[in-house]
């Protein structure tokens, strides 16, 4: 197993031993041509038959990440950046949990360890897993696919590089609050590729979160702003940007699927909090038909509802969503969102 020494002048983890190659997603790249760029920059080899092995959420005290892990088999010999790195050698998997032992490695590349080791022996860790992978590539509703590809930035954001695809959820997979929101804002999280994060609406979400103790209080303006939810993950009900913010019938029922599935990753969910009328009526079917003739029949949105029809499954509340259009038209106030989200939550 190749590893890498990071260089003792680093502000994180300095002096410690870390996978061989690993880092972050150029925007619109796949995940197997970053590790070839990486290996390319980290190692100066490109790799040839990268081995896809898994892929699972790293979850930190200020950030979630989505890891994809591969493996390749390379000989070197290898060239790496003398400032950044400090060594780079092979190890027997034995030595490495001799390491991993006397914490001379990251946090990262120890679970990454334990990880592979079980993957070796065929265990599955069970984490919560989110099909990333295939819901940032879904096409499925060609309206949608055809709008989330022509949206160009535009004002502040004229030069801005847009995410344009599915936007997954984040947070923490283990939260016991789910917050649902209608799909991404065309210059908001489809810019950004994260919910709510870029856009009016965001910023009074976050500050609900931050006043309930659900956020570090980092306001949410882009993917790196170091935002870390505690006990909450955040969705859409649709993944991809509709135009005029109005996504068709078949579109949330299609979309419905990633929301069943987002639901259902999400182990410890014991409130669902639902912005806006369609929000809570995708969740409010998806109950329905996971639950019949239980009572979701008969539940309506309004502002502030809330139902818990199964004894053991979570409560769903409903509140208008906090867009600039309803705070414009007087449907919401600050204060009042802040106010009913504060009840819901409390
Ligand atoms: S809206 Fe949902 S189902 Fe439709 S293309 Fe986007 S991710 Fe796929």
């Amino acid at each position: 197993m190749l590893l890498q020494k990071r260089s003792m002048t680093k502000d994180i983890q300095p002096g410690r031993w870390d996978t061989a190659v690993g880092g972050h997603l150029m925007p619109g790249e796949e995940p197997a041509v970053a590790a070839v760029r990486e290996c390319v920059e980290e190692l100066g080899l490109e790799p040839k038959d990268l081995e896809y092995l898994y892929e699972y959420i790293w979850v930190t005290d200020w950030e979630s990440e989505w890891v994809t892990t591969f493996r390749v088999c390379m000989n070197g010999p290898f060239s790496w950046d003398r400032e950044e790195i400090d060594q780079v050698r092979f190890w027997d998997p034995d030595d490495v949990a001799v390491l991993a032992a006397r914490r001379e490695v990251t946090p990262n590349f120890e679970h990454e360890y334990l990880r592979y080791r079980a993957w070796q022996r065929g265990v599955t860790i069970h984490r919560p897993s989110y099909p990333i992978y295939d819901l940032v590539r879904c096409m499925r509703c060609p309206r949608l696919v055809a709008f989330r590809e022509s949206i160009r930035g535009k004002g502040n954001n004229r030069d801005a590089v847009y995410w344009n695809r599915p936007v997954p959820g984040f947070g923490d997979p283990e939260g016991s609050v789910l917050i649902v929101g209608l799909a991404p804002g065309a210059h908001g999280a489809n810019r950004t590729g994260r919910p709510f994060t870029g856009d009016a609406a965001g910023e009074l979400l976050f500050r609900a979160l931050e006043d309930n103790g659900l956020s570090n209080g980092v306001n949410g303006r882009s993917r790196g702003d170091g935002l870390r939810l505690f006990d909450t993950f955040i969705v859409n009900a649709v993944k991809c940007v509709p135009p005029d913010n109005r996504p068709l019938p078949q579109e949330i029922r299609v979309c419905s699927e990633w929301l069943a599935v987002e639901i259902a990753m999400l182990h410890r969910i014991q409130r669902i909090v639902c912005l806006g009328r369609v929000a809570f009526d995708a969740v409010v079917r998806m109950m329905k038909d996971r639950y019949p003739g239980s009572g979701w029949e008969h539940v309506r949105f309004s502002h502030g509802c809330g139902v818990k029809p199964e004894a053991d499954g979570p409560s769903v509340v409903g509140l208008y969503h906090p867009s600039r259009r309803n705070l414009n038209t007087g449907l919401l106030t600050v204060e009042g969102f802040l106010t009913a989200f504060r009840r819901v939550i409390g």
